[in-house]
């Protein structure tokens, strides 16, 4: 079972994590799969709902910049 750390906060994922549907998945082009924690699902939302891609694996995102101002 993947029990990986979550890429952008490093909360360690436990097998009951994995058990349940908190974490968010997202399929890599590699064709392996991150998860991402609640809380940071919850803080990259709008990316995940603009299929922007949320954190890498190998290589974290560095800080968001904040959207502009609309
Ligand atoms: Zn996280």
């Amino acid at each position: 079972m993947d029990t990986r750390p979550c890429p952008l906060c490093s909360r360690p994922r436990t097998p009951a994590d994995a058990a349940g549907l908190a974490w968010s998945s997202q399929h890599e082009a590699d064709g392996s799969i991150t998860f991402i924690c609640p809380t940071c699902t919850r803080a990259q939302l709008w990316r995940i709902e603009a299929m922007l891609a949320v954190a890498s694996p190998t290589a974290p995102l560095a800080p968001l910049p904040l959207r502009p101002a609309a």
